[in-house]
Formats: structure tokens, C-alpha cells, sequence
């Protein structure tokens, strides 16, 4: 994948930036990167801190030739990319919480929003945003108690750059493992050797009814396998629902 990068000092949200580009022509790889974001977003409506300089916001285009429920997949192939990028930087102990956050010791340290842009029945785009909490040194008492950034956790501060280059290279090579099949299969080990949840109990928040149960892992199109008490393994599909552990946010 040939990256393209564009730098925003601030902008509303580097994924609205990137469905901007997107939908002016930008290529797959291209990849805006802003020091801040004004209206930084999570999945949901919800909304991402995003205060000048300390952090990583980045979204990549990308315009893969796959049916739109292939999509939600990327959202875990960028999640992969992202502990392997941080292990590679000597960050150990990152932890995937299914299916889009990047914890460390049992908070987030990053947080992914993959959307989908559709053109006559067709794929058009995907936007992968990437939000990683780097060097801040506190976070604002809404998520004082559930956010963390690597400095925090580790007392290392980190270049950036160097960190953006490892994802996105990793990113590149988990891609085009997950294009053989569109689907999980050449990923799902690494993907589980990092899962926070596995053989964890926790509760899905479904809008339709919340259960618990216990983690087993994912499925080839990256769902969540629930045993829930009555023993039946219930397929957990990203798009609505979060899930917790039982006795908090894992
Ligand atoms: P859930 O855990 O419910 O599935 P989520 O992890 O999908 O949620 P997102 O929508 O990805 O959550 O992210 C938005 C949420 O993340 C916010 O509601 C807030 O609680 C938290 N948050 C916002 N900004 C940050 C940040 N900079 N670092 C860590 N957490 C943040």
C-alpha cells in the first residue's frame, strides 16, 4: 500500500476529513494525521478527547474490493496492528477489549472507528480511525478512571511519528493477509493472543436485552463467541453493541 500522508495542525475529525478526501477521489493509503481534533468522535456518536499535541489521531483510506460485512473486520486487523506496533516499540502488556479498544492494565489507551461510505450497491470507501492516547500526562474527569495513555502507564515518552509508521506498516502487512480471505482466518491466533476478554465472563450491552456469558473468542468474521449460562454460544456482532466485564469496563 503506497501511504500518503497529510498533516492538519487541527481539524473537526480525521474522519471526517478522510470521507471528505474520500469522496473528492483520495486514494487507499491515503492517511490524515492532525495534532488535535475539535470534534474528535468515538463509535455511536460519542465523542473522543482529543486535546492539542500529546496524542496520535490518524485516519486511513482505504477502498478494498469486499462486501460491506466484510468491512467490520478491519476494525480488528487495525487493532492487531496497533498492539504489534507497540510491542515492536518495546510496549508489552497491550491488550485488545473486543472489538475496537487498545487497554493497558485495564484502561484504554486507544480507540478505533471504522465507517463504511457505500456508492451504487458498492464499497466505495472505508475510513479507519485511529486515536492513541501517547504522551498525556492526565485526562479530564469524565474518563479519568477508564482512559490512559503510554506515558502514563509506562513513564516512556514516545515520537509520534515513529509510532504512526509502526501501525500503519503493520496495518499494511496484517491487510493484505486479511485480502487473501476476507475474513479472520490467517489472523484470528494473533488476534486471540491479545484479547483482554478471552475466557473472561462478561455482559453484552444489547440494546434488545443484556446478557452475560462468558468470552470464548472470535469467530472468521471477526463476531465475538458468547457461552452464555444456558450454554448456548451466541455470535455477538460489533455494530450495536459494547461489552464489560463483569466487574467493570473489562
Ligand atoms: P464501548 O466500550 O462501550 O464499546 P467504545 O470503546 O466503543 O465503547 P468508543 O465509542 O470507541 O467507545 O469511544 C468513545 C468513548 O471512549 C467515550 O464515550 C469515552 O468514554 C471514552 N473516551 C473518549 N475519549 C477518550 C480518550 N482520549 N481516551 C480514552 N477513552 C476516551
Amino acid at each position: 500500500m503506497n501511504i500518503k500522508r497529510i498533516d492538519y495542525k487541527e481539524i473537526d475529525s480525521t474522519n471526517l476529513e478522510a470521507a471528505r478526501l474520500a469522496t473528492g477521489g483520495a486514494a487507499e493509503g491515503t492517511l490524515v494525521v492532525a495534532d488535535a481534533q475539535t470534534a474528535g468522535r468515538g463509535r455511536r456518536g460519542r465523542q473522543w478527547e482529543s486535546p492539542q499535541g500529546a496524542a496520535i489521531y490518524m485516519s486511513l483510506i482505504l477502498r478494498p474490493e469486499a462486501e460491506p460485512e466484510r468491512v467490520s473486520g478491519l476494525t480488528l486487523v487495525m487493532a492487531l496492528a496497533v498492539v504489534q506496533a507497540l510491542e515492536k516499540l518495546g510496549l508489552s502488556g497491550c491488550q485488545i477489549k473486543w472489538p475496537n479498544d487498545i487497554v493497558m492494565n485495564r484502561k484504554k489507551l486507544c480507540g478505533i472507528l471504522t465507517e463504511l461510505h457505500m456508492e451504487n450497491g458498492k464499497v466505495s470507501d472505508v475510513i479507519i480511525g485511529v486515536g492513541i492516547n501517547v504522551n498525556q500526562e492526565c485526562f479530564i474527569s469524565e474518563i479519568a478512571s477508564t482512559a490512559t495513555s503510554i506515558y502514563v502507564e509506562t513513564g516512556r515518552r514516545i515520537d509520534k511519528d515513529v509510532l504512526i509508521d509502526a501501525v500503519i506498516s503493520a496495518f499494511a502487512q496484517n491487510y493484505s493477509i486479511y485480502q487473501k480471505t476476507y475474513d479472520m482466518t490467517n489472523l484470528r491466533e494473533d488476534y486471540h493472543a491479545f484479547l483482554a476478554n478471552r475466557n473472561h465472563e462478561v455482559r453484552v450491552l444489547d440494546p434488545k436485552g443484556e446478557y452475560e456469558g462468558i468470552a470464548l473468542g472470535i469467530n472468521l468474521r471477526g463476531e465475538l463467541l458468547v457461552r452464555k449460562q444456558d450454554d448456548t454460544i451466541e455470535e455477538v456482532y460489533a455494530g450495536e453493541v459494547s461489552v464489560r466485564g463483569i466487574y467493570g469496563y473489562i
